[in-house]
């Protein structure tokens, strides 16, 4: 499905979005890739959308990416006698232990040993999103003594941060493993990982899904934040996740890490979401606030490559609008000169390698002449990936046989995949190039394209071949040699 913008759309599945009439209309209204929070659902519900996509994909012809995204090491706490909760007011005590007893205004329990071990007095534990701060006054094995220092009522499972204490666990819990086994066989494009704290994390997950999915970090957490060169090394894709890292950090901190992920992103060539309370308010209302307008557009002015719904599009009473609004906003600023501007000056040439050259030259040749659109080969989607970190004028048609390849890059900036056959000869290659570019409505007959490949082809790695070819077929069998 051919966009009008370049910046990509996530949006969240769930209960507001879960039969196929909605999810084609979100893909129709902008969405190009769909995320399935493991938080929520049984496996058979996770399944049927699933299939929902796929259906879709094949309806509308497009390559859409399911991003499947673990819960993680989420520490929650027990429940209580009453189910309303307790209330916890400034300055009281409140203990939690491993008593699987239900909770009052004194106590409940925290199921997780290993947080025990690791907290120690004057250490901070946030409850509820961080609306109920509690500070660690004695601690022993198997209970924390607190002190309420901001209030609120606590109630049923409700989520802990832990921020300034690095977490013992493990990346993936037992949930987390079942649940990447589950969706790697059902088939997604990406694997996310919530609380990623260390490299070592990443590695594990990778191992588990063994090719399957590509790798996402959820970067949530300060200690992922410090250690954020060796997680993004580490990690196929990025999102920089804005809730809970607005929960264990303080809130102001989080705009400046958003701008230098996005830019560390950009440089290494990996995706990268800017995620969460895009338009929260679009939950209840048909209208998004000013701010959020903005601060999607921020986003997009950044060079993000896509930018996600949460609960707007899972849970919300207008899910269709949200992904209508993003859309709005995506055409609207990448149409203004400031933001090629921006683009441009924040792009920092990273060349070591042929393909980074013959990529560079592409765009410079599409952009000082009239070139409609940069055509490339990819079988892994490298090179696909390479032109995408350009964020050249012209538009990028990714051509690929695979469809796992296609699928992945429906996250990154700019890319419109193509499947094509397994190419043999690279005059068939230019043919087939020019054949997207026309039906893409790219360009016309009269138009041109650069065109990059490798060969020998189907071999990854061996971006080789820049051409500038016309888009009429008649021409490229008078002009080409084989
Ligand atoms: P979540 O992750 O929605 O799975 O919590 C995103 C975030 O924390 O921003
Ligand atoms: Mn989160």
């Amino acid at each position: 499905m051919k966009r009008m913008r370049n910046v990509k759309i996530v949006a969240t599945l769930g209960p507001a979005s879960e039969d196929y009439e909605t999810i084609r209309a979100l893909h129709e209204a902008g969405a190009d890739v769909f995320r399935l929070n493991m938080s929520h659902g049984s496996h058979d519900e996770i399944a049927k959308k699933h299939a929902i996509i796929r259906q879709v994909e094949v309806d509308t012809g497009s390559s859409i990416a399911i991003l499947a995204d673990l819960q993680g090491p989420k520490l929650r706490v027990g429940v209580f006698a009453n189910e309303d909760g307790e209330m916890l007011e400034d300055g009281a005590k409140f203990r939690l232990d491993l008593d699987t007893a239900d909770g009052d205004n004194a106590r409940v329990c925290l199921p997780h040993p290993e947080i025990f071990a690791a907290l120690e007095p004057g250490k901070t534990l946030l409850v509820n999103d961080g609306k109920i701060r509690l500070q660690v006054e004695d601690c022993g094995p198997d209970f924390a003594d607190c002190v309420v220092i901001a209030g609120g009522v606590i109630s049923n499972r409700k989520g802990v941060n832990v921020p300034d204490v690095e977490l013992p666990l493990a990346a993936l819990s037992e949930k987390d493993r079942a649940d990447l086994e589950f969706t790697a066989k059902l088939g997604v494009d990406w694997m996310a990982l919530s609380f990623v704290q260390r490299p070592a994390d990443v590695e594990e997950a990778r191992a588990l899904v063994k090719g399957r999915a590509a790798i996402l970090s959820k970067i949530e957490k300060p200690n992922a934040v410090e250690r954020f060169d060796a997680i993004l090394a580490a990690s196929d894709g990025i999102m920089v996740a804005r809730g809970d890292l607005g929960v264990e950090l303080p809130v102001q901190a989080v705009p400046p890490i958003q701008k230098r992920l996005v830019r560390k992103c950009r440089y290494a060539g990996k995706p990268v979401i800017v995620a969460t309370q895009m338009l929260e308010s679009m939950i209840e209302s048909p209208m998004p606030t000013r701010a959020e307008v903005s601060d999607v557009a921020t986003a997009i002015y950044e060079g993000a490559d896509a930018v996600m719904l949460s609960a707007e599009s899972a849970a919300g009473s207008y899910p269709i609008e949200a992904v209508t609004t993003m859309d709005r906003v995506a055409a609207e600023v990448e149409l203004d000169p400031t933001y090629t501007q921006i683009i441009e000056a924040s792009r920092q040439a990273n060349r070591g390698s042929i393909a980074d050259g013959i990529v560079a030259a592409a765009r410079e040749i599409a952009e000082t002449t009239n070139i409609k659109a940069i055509c490339c080969f990819t079988q892994s989607g490298t090179t696909a990936l390479l032109v995408s970190r350009e964020r050249p004028r012209v538009p990028i048609i990714a051509l690929t046989p695979l469809h796992g390849t296609a699928r992945r890059l429906a996250l990154s900036w700019g890319c419109n995949c193509v499947i094509t056959p397994a190419m043999e000869r690279f005059k068939g290659a230019v043919v087939s190039a020019a054949k997207a570019a026309l039906e893409g409505g790219f360009g016309t007959v009269e138009d041109q394209i650069v065109v990059t490949a490798g060969v020998p082809f189907n071999v990854t790695g061996t971006t080789n071949i820049l051409r500038v070819a016309p888009c009429d077929e008649r021409l490229i069998f008078a002009t080409d040699p084989e």
